[in-house]
C-alpha cells in the first residue's frame, strides 16, 4: 500500500484481530487512525489481511460507549426485552464512575458474602491484553473467592489444549507457523486458514508453490485447496475414523519411526491394537473417502524427510474434539515429526491474545502457566503471592456456568470484553440465563447483546487505545501501543479491574502496565528472561527465552516433553458420533465458522465500513445441487431451525458446501447461528460441539 503523507504520527502495534499476530504501523491524523500497513514482523514480514489493513474504524465508531450506565429502576426485565426494538435509555440511564464502580462493586460483593464465592463467577478476554487477563483472572480468584473464571478459549481450542498437555505437557505451539517454510509436508486438518489466518495462509500457499506437500482435510472445500497435492474433503464428523485409518497405514506399513518412539513415546502397543480395526477400506465409507487416498496421504505425512500438522476449530469443536487432537498427536509422536524445525503440532490460535489469556491464567483448573488450582504445593505458592486463602476446586467452564445460573447456584457475574450473548451455544438458553442473574457487570467498548442483560455497564477501552502485551498463536509475546485517546468517559480495562477489585477488599497497588506484567511474570515461568523493558526495546519475543537476554525457542519439544517422566504419551481415541445426528426431522448437518471479513460475534467487524460493505447480512450456505433438491432459490429468505430455535437468514449458493450441510457465519445477530448449536460438551475440554447439530431448513413463507 501507499503510505498516506497526511498524517500526525505513526504507532508501532499489532493487529486486534485474529492469533497471526501481524505487527502493524498505525498512522493518526487528529487523533484518528487514518491507515494501518503491515510491519516487518516475524509473524507477518509487512503482510496483512483484510481486516487488518482496513477493519481499524470500529475503534472511532460513533457507537462507542462513552459513559457508564446503571440499569433504570423502571427498566422492563432483562427477559422481556427485545433489543432490536428499544432505545438505550429506555433501559439505562447515564451515571458517574463512583456510582457505577460503587454499584457495581456493592451488588458483586453481598452476593459472595451472602452465598459464598461460588455464587459468582467471571468471563475475560481473548482480546483484551496479557496484563487485563491476568489481573481478572486474579480478581476472581482473591477477590471472589472462586476459581469460576473462564473465557472464549473454551469455545475454541479447549479440547486441544487437553490433549495436548495430556500428550505432550504443554498447551502450545511446538513450532511457528513460518514453520511451513522448512517443512516437506504440510498437513493442515479442520481449519481453514484462508479465511481464519490469512497471513499464515501466505506462508502455506508460498511453501506449496515451491514444491512442499500440501494436504488439505476439511468437510467443507476451500480455497486453499487449489494450492493442494492432496486436497481431502470428508464426510463431517468423521475425524476420528479418517484420523486412525491413517495411523493404521502407518503402522501395518511400518511407516513409524521406532527409534524416536523408543526414546521418546510411550502408548505404542495399546495405540497399534487400537487402530487395528481401522483399515482404510473399513474407514472409506464412513470418512466419505477412498481408501488409496488414505493410504497415500499417511505415507507422504509418514515418509516426509520434515512434516507439520496445522488444526482450527473443525478438530476441536466436537464432542470427540479431545479424541481428534489424540489423533493428530499420534500421527506426529509415531513419526518422530515433532522438535526439528519444520516440523510439530500446531493447534492455529483464533483471537489475537487467547494463547496468552489462557497462558495467564483464565481458565477455571489452572493458574497462570497451567499449573493445577488442585495441587495444594500450588496453591500455597500463589497464595503467598496474592495474600489470600484460594479456593481449592476447580471452577466451572463456560457452557456449565450458564447451567450453574439456571440452577440458582451463580448469581452474580462480572463480564468484560465476551459476548457469550451471541457467542455461547443454544443462545436462547444463555440469554435466559443472564437474564435470571441477580447482578451483572459488563464492560465492553458497545452495547452488545450481552450488555442489554447488565445492572452495570462500564465503557473500556479499544485495542487501539491502549498499552500491553498480546502473545500470538506462535507464542511470541508482542507489545501492543495506544494510537487514539479514550473516547468520552470511557477508561482503561486494566483501571476498571482495579477499582473493582479494590472495592470488594482486594488492596491492589499496580501504578501502570508495567507493574502489572512484572508481577504476573514473577509468577509464570514461561516467561523467564522476557522483561518488559525488553519487549519494549526488541517488540516481539518468543517464549520460552532459556538464558538472559537470550533469542526464544521457536521450536520446543527438542529434547523430551514437559511431562512428568520426559516422555509423549499416545492416548488411543475410540470412534464416536457426534451428539447429535441428522434424522428424518432434521435431515441436514448444520455447521458455522466465520467469513474472512467477519469476526466472531462482529461487535468489531461490524462496524467497521469496509469490512461490513463486503458482507453486510447474516447468510446460510448450501449446495447449489442441495438447494435445487430442495426446490429454493439462491436469494431467499430461509428458516433454517434445530431442536433449539429457529433463525432466519439469506440463502446464499456455495460449492464448498457439501451436499446435506448447511454453513452459518456466527457473526450476524439478525441470523444468530448460536440460536441453532448444540451445547453438549466434549467431556474433556468441556468445549459444546458447534460443528456438528442436526437442523432443517424452509422456504420462509411471507406472513
Ligand atoms: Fe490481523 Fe490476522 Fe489478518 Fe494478520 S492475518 S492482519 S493478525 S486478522
Amino acid at each position: 500500500t501507499r503510505a498516506v503523507k497526511d498524517f500526525d504520527c505513526e504507532v508501532a502495534s499489532v493487529c486486534p484481530f485474529c492469533g497471526v499476530g501481524c505487527q502493524i504501523t498505525v498512522r493518526v491524523k487528529d487523533d484518528r487512525i487514518v491507515q494501518v500497513d503491515g510491519r516487518n514482523g516475524p509473524a507477518n514480514e509487512n503482510r496483512l489481511c483484510v481486516k487488518g489493513r482496513f477493519g481499524f474504524d470500529y475503534a472511532m465508531s460513533k457507537e462507542r460507549l462513552t459513559k457508564p450506565l446503571i440499569r433504570r429502576d423502571d427498566a422492563p426485565k432483562a427477559a422481556d426485552i427485545d433489543m432490536r426494538f428499544m432505545e438505550v435509555s429506555d433501559v439505562f440511564r447515564e451515571a458517574s464512575w463512583e456510582e457505577a464502580l460503587d454499584r457495581a462493586a456493592s451488588g458483586l460483593a453481598s452476593i459472595r458474602d451472602e452465598h459464598g464465592g461460588g455464587a459468582l463467577a467471571g468471563f475475560g478476554s481473548a482480546k483484551g491484553s496479557n496484563e487485563e487477563a491476568y489481573l481478572f483472572q486474579k480478581l476472581v480468584r482473591q477477590g471472589f473467592g472462586t476459581n469460576n473464571v473462564d473465557h472464549c478459549t473454551r469455545l475454541c481450542h479447549a479440547s486441544s489444549v487437553a490433549a495436548l498437555l495430556e500428550g505432550v505437557g504443554s498447551g502450545a505451539v511446538s513450532a511457528p507457523f513460518t514453520d511451513a517454510m522448512k517443512s516437506d509436508c504440510i498437513l493442515v486438518i479442520g481449519a481453514r486458514p484462508g479465511q481464519n489466518h490469512p497471513v499464515a495462509a501466505t506462508y502455506f500457499k508460498q511453501a506449496a508453490k515451491q514444491g512442499k506437500k500440501l494436504i488439505v482435510i476439511d468437510p467443507r472445500r476451500q480455497e486453499l485447496m487449489r494450492h493442494a497435492s492432496h486436497p481431502v474433503q470428508f464426510t463431517p464428523g468423521s475425524d476420528v475414523a479418517l484420523l486412525n485409518a491413517l495411523l493404521h497405514v502407518i503402522v501395518e506399513e511400518k511407516l513409524y519411526d521406532e527409534q524416536y518412539i523408543q526414546a521418546n513415546v510411550s502408548g505404542f502397543e495399546a495405540l497399534r491394537e487400537k487402530v487395528k480395526d481401522f483399515s482404510p477400506e473399513a474407514m472409506s465409507e464412513v470418512c466419505g473417502v477412498p481408501a488409496e487416498t488414505l493410504r497415500d496421504v499417511a505415507r507422504t505425512y509418514a515418509t516426509a524427510e520434515r512434516s507439520i500438522i496445522f488444526w482450527g476449530m473443525g478438530i476441536s469443536q466436537h464432542t470427540h474434539g479431545t479424541d481428534n487432537s489424540r489423533c493428530l498427536i499420534a500421527l506426529a509422536l509415531t513419526t518422530g515429526h515433532v522438535g526439528r524445525p519444520g516440523t510439530g503440532l500446531h493447534p492455529l490460535r483464533g483471537q489475537n491474545n487467547v494463547q496468552g489469556a489462557s497462558d495467564a491464567g483464565l481458565i477455571p483448573m489452572f493458574f497462570p502457566d497451567y499449573r493445577s488450582v488442585e495441587a495444594a504445593d500450588i496453591r500455597a505458592e500463589m497464595q503467598d503471592v496474592w495474600g489470600r486463602t484460594l479456593d481449592p476446586k476447580r471452577g466451572l467452564t463456560v457452557v456449565e456456568i450458564v447451567d450453574a445460573i439456571h440452577e440458582g447456584a451463580i448469581r452474580g457475574m462480572y463480564i468484560m470484553g465476551e459476548n457469550p450473548a451471541m457467542s455461547d451455544p443454544d443462545q436462547l438458553h444463555a440469554r435466559a440465563a443472564l437474564a435470571k442473574l441477580d447482578h451483572l457487570v459488563v464492560q465492553d467498548i458497545f452495547l452488545t447483546e450481552t450488555c442489554w442483560h447488565a445492572d452495570v455497564i462500564f465503557p473500556a477501552s479499544a485495542h487501539a487505545e491502549k498499552l500491553g502485551t498480546y502473545t500470538n498463536t506462535n507464542r511470541q509475546v508482542q507489545i501492543g501501543r495506544p494510537a487514539l485517546p479514550l473516547p468520552g468517559d470511557a477508561r482503561q480495562d486494566w483501571e476498571l479491574i482495579v477499582e473493582l477489585a479494590n472495592r470488594i477488599g482486594c488492596g491492589w497497588s499496580y501504578r501502570g502496565v508495567g507493574d502489572i506484567y512484572a508481577e504476573m511474570a514473577s509468577v509464570m515461568r514461561s516467561l523467564d528472561h522476557l522483561t518488559w523493558e525488553r519487549l519494549n526495546e526488541e517488540d516481539c519475543i518468543t517464549y520460552p527465552v532459556s538464558e538472559p537476554g537470550g533469542f526464544g525457542n521457536e521450536v520446543i519439544f527438542t529434547e523430551g516433553f514437559p511431562t512428568k517422566d520426559k516422555r509423549g504419551h499416545l492416548v488411543p481415541a475410540d470412534l464416536l458420533p457426534p451428539d447429535e445426528v441428522p434424522d428424518e426431522e432434521f435431515p441436514l448437518v448444520l455447521t458455522t465458522g466465520r467469513l474472512l471479513e467477519h469476526w466472531h460475534t462482529g461487535a468489531m467487524t461490524r462496524r467497521s465500513d469496509v469490512l461490513n460493505a463486503i458482507e453486510p447480512e447474516g447468510i446460510a450456505a448450501m449446495n447449489p445441487a442441495e438447494i435445487a433438491r430442495r426446490r429454493l432459490t439462491v436469494g431467499d429468505m430461509i428458516e433454517v431451525g434445530t431442536r433449539r430455535g429457529t433463525i432466519t437468514a439469506l440463502l446464499r449458493a456455495d460449492r464448498d458446501v457439501a451436499d446435506g450441510m448447511v454453513f452459518i457465519p456466527f457473526c450476524f445477530n439478525e441470523a444468530p447461528a448460536n440460536v441453532l448449536t448444540n451445547p453438549q460438551l466434549d467431556p474433556f475440554g468441556k468445549i459444546p460441539e458447534f460443528k456438528y447439530c442436526a437442523a432443517r431448513v424452509a422456504k420462509l413463507e411471507r406472513r
